[in-house]
């Protein structure tokens, strides 16, 4: 396939090389200048885009993939489509959308979980939305880049699962995390801690796979001096990204809420800017000596 790769930073340029390594025809651009192994840089994101089955994007935000798909849907082939795989705003996610339809295109918003390690090895998980034609193109793309596809809806379904679980992510590392500070006070052992807690009802994802304490459990972060990993400033943007989205569709989110405003107070007025999201340990290990 003739695939157009727009945005290749941390994430998009591990993908674009792992589509190119399977043997497609990979065109990328990046306003940066980059070098991808296996991908033939355009002088625009146009030129990348055009003549391309099907266009990839992988932006940091909604108002960046809004001016970045003004500028690419009007020069794809018709029929061909655009899968944008940004963590972005369902609105925009829905307005590209309507807008890659009326240009006679297919599309599809596909945001993803795995973060860079599993943009590099391949074994990212790939939530998507738009029609069914869409996915099917999509689909054997995703098979490369990742090891799971779900297709969650129509257009903007993808983003809307992923913010939900990043809720559920952000929510449940400050839960963690201030038990894990909790126990420190109360004079209990932290592998005792990891013992009980992750084979008992309060276990999770944060706690069993990426726990915030560093040497105990498996390899995360906290073993690394809290180098991201995944930076607490994305979980922020994700955060809000789900803040916005239960604003505009009335939905009661008050977990989602707090859990936004202390990862604003972290990045924002703490030390948490350029830090994994796990350092709200430290955070609270300070706190609680203070
Ligand atoms: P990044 O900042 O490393 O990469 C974004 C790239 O887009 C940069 O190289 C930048 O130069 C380029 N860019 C910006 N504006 C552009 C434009 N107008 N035209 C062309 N290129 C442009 O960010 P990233 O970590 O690769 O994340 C990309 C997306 O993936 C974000 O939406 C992020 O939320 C999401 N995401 C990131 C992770 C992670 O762990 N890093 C995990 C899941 C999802």
């Amino acid at each position: 396939m003739k695939i157009g790769f727009i945005g290749l930073g941390n994430m998009g340029a591990p993908m674009a090389a792992n589509l190119a390594k399977a043997g497609h025809t990979v065109t990328g651009f990046d306003m940066a200048d980059v070098t991808v192994e296996g991908v033939t840089l355009a002088g625009s994101a146009v030129e990348a885009a055009t003549g391309a089955d099907a266009v990839i994007t992988m932006l940091p935000n909604g108002a960046i993939l809004r001016s970045v798909a003004a500028d690419i849907l009007p020069a794809m082939t018709k029929g061909a489509c655009h899968i944008d795989c940004s963590t972005v705003d369902v609105d925009s996610a829905r307005a590209v959308a309507g807008d890659a339809a009326a240009a006679g295109l297919l599309s599809v918003d596909a945001p993803v979980s795995g973060g860079i390690t599993g943009a590099a090895a391949g074994t990212l998980t790939f939530m998507a939305g738009g029609a069914e034609e869409g996915f099917a193109i999509a689909a054997p793309l995703f098979d490369i880049m990742g090891q799971k596809a779900v297709h969650c809806g129509d257009a903007g379904a993808g983003q809307a699962a992923k913010i939900c679980n990043n809720m559920i992510l952000g929510v449940t590392m400050i839960a963690t995390c201030e038990a894990f500070a909790l126990a420190d006070k109360l004079g209990l052992d932290r592998q005792k801690m990891f013992d009980v807690v992750s084979t008992s009802s309060g276990y999770s994802w944060t706690m069993n796979a990426y726990c915030p304490a560093p040497g105990i459990g498996p390899q995360s972060p906290a073993d690394n001096g809290y180098t991201p990993g995944f930076a607490a400033e994305l979980m922020l943007k994700d955060l809000r990204l789900s803040q916005e989205a239960a604003t505009s569709a009335d939905a009661d989110t008050p977990m989602g809420q707090l859990a936004e405003a202390l990862y604003a107070r972290f990045v924002e007025d703490e030390d948490g800017l350029g830090r994994d999201f796990s350092a709200m340990l430290p955070r609270f290990e300070a706190r609680n000596r203070d």
